[in-house]
């Protein structure tokens, strides 16, 4: 038997046994939805989770929420009313974050490869962009004097360092993200002479962090390089965004970050921070920790057989919904994600059983010999944690399958 990751705390059964989400039961939701397999969810979570963020954190600080993570348009549209901003990583994405009604002005852009379709949509809309690279700026500037618009530019920074026990590490070193913090002021110094709209730095140190020192030692590390490059530019920025990191317990062990400690360091940080940046705002920018633990990914058991005394639960999902439940997005050592029996939630386990999709390959397995209550055909298996980097960080081409449905309840 293998452990499986926690169970979130926010979910219970109703008298049957049967899991609710949001209230409701999840074999009406399968229902409701015409087909398994089905991601729900809870938009109650999500703003419960906004809420806890804004508790913890400094009231100085806003929260931007970066729509990689799910960019389905409901959850979106739910989001824009709780954030204080989208970040956006794709042409494509800042159409769906306008359209979700989120206001350009607080929309903005990252990413490497940027095509000039896609600076040039952002710079008309009035979105901020978050420049990659010295080539990219120089684009972005001819674009917006092609256009008679002043263009909304960040530099995203490179820093000299990453965050420490992150699942990504998106700074320090050879990075194909930011602008390397020694060339940073110089670019600066040519954004405002050629008359852009400097908005500040963005400074992304990595993702996926459980440790609350470890983001707190980022963020004092991200104050200092932003108050260092703000004296060698002469200039204050408007903006200073200070990344995210916050991880969710996704395996065996993990256990949730300390938002309350992180938020007290950061608030000692900004009290202290270098005059150069007193009248800079301040944000962060967050994906799964928003989203993940208010969604999850409900499969139905097609076929239980038996292999050289292994048990097998064969279900209609799969790595073509979830990629990172079956371990194969960006994690070297396969551990199980949170799994239950949704028809059977928080009965004790009676067996251990291998939970894998439908797809032809050995690569699809979303629980490696779990301890479960006994399940069979036509039965529900739950995947927690599936409300980031699931349903559009999956390869749903994959084997003619099909997409996953999707619910907001
Ligand atoms: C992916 C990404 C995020 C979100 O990361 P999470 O781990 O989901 O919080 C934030 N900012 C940037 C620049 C990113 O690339």
């Amino acid at each position: 038997m293998k452990p499986h990751g926690p169970i979130p705390s926010g979910f219970s059964a109703d008298a049957d046994g049967m899991l609710l989400i949001g209230g409701r039961r999840a074999d009406d939701l399968a229902k409701a939805a015409g087909d398994t397999p089905l991601f729900v969810y809870d938009g109650a979570m999500l703003a419960a989770r906004v809420a806890e963020w804004r508790r913890a954190m400094p009231a100085e600080v806003q929260l931007h929420y970066a729509m990689k993570a799910n960019p389905y348009a409901p959850l979106l549209g739910r989001m824009a009313g709780l954030v204080d901003g989208f970040d956006v990583a794709s042409g494509g994405e800042l159409a769906a974050a306008l359209a979700s009604g989120m206001s350009a002005d607080h929309i903005s852009f990252a990413g490497p490869g940027k095509r000039d379709r896609e600076l040039e949509a952002a710079i008309s809309a009035g979105a901020t962009i978050n420049l990659e690279s010295a080539g990219e700026a120089d684009r972005a500037l001819a674009i917006g004097a092609r256009l008679g618009v002043v263009p909304r530019l960040a530099v995203r920074v490179n820093p000299d360092f990453d965050l420490k026990g992150s699942g990504m590490k998106m700074g320090g070193g050879a990075k194909p993200f930011g602008v390397d913090a020694v060339a940073v002021p110089a670019l600066v110094g040519r954004l405002l002479e050629a008359g852009a709209d400097w908005r500040g730095f963005h400074i992304f140190a990595g993702s996926q962090a459980l440790d609350a020192g470890a983001i707190a030692d980022t963020q004092a590390q991200t104050l200092a390089l932003a108050a260092r490059l703000a004296a060698e530019i002469g200039r204050t920025p408007p903006l200073v965004n200070l990344g995210g990191g916050m991880g969710v317990p996704y395996f065996p062990g993990d256990t949730a970050v300390d938002a309350v400690a992180v938020g007290r360091a950061l608030g000692d940080a900004l009290a202290a921070r270098d005059r150069r940046l007193a009248d800079s705002r301040f944000a962060m920018e967050l994906g799964r920790w928003l989203v993940a633990e208010a969604g999850v990914y409900l499969t139905r058991v097609v076929d239980r057989k038996t292999s050289h005394g292994e048990t097998f639960l064969v279900t209609d999902g799969g790595l073509h919904h979830q990629l990172a439940a079956s371990g194969n997005f960006g994690t070297v050592i396969r551990r199980n994600y949170p799994i239950a029996v949704a028809n059977r939630f928080g009965a004790e386990p009676s067996e251990t059983v291998s939970v894998v999709g439908c797809l032809c390959t050995p690569l699809d397995r979303l629980g490696d010999q779990v301890a479960l209550p006994y399940a069979d055909v036509h039965d529900l298996v739950v995947i927690f944690q599936a409300g980031a980097y699931g349903a559009t960080a999956s390869p749903s081409a994959f084997l003619g399958q099909g997409r996953a449905q999707e619910m907001l309840v």
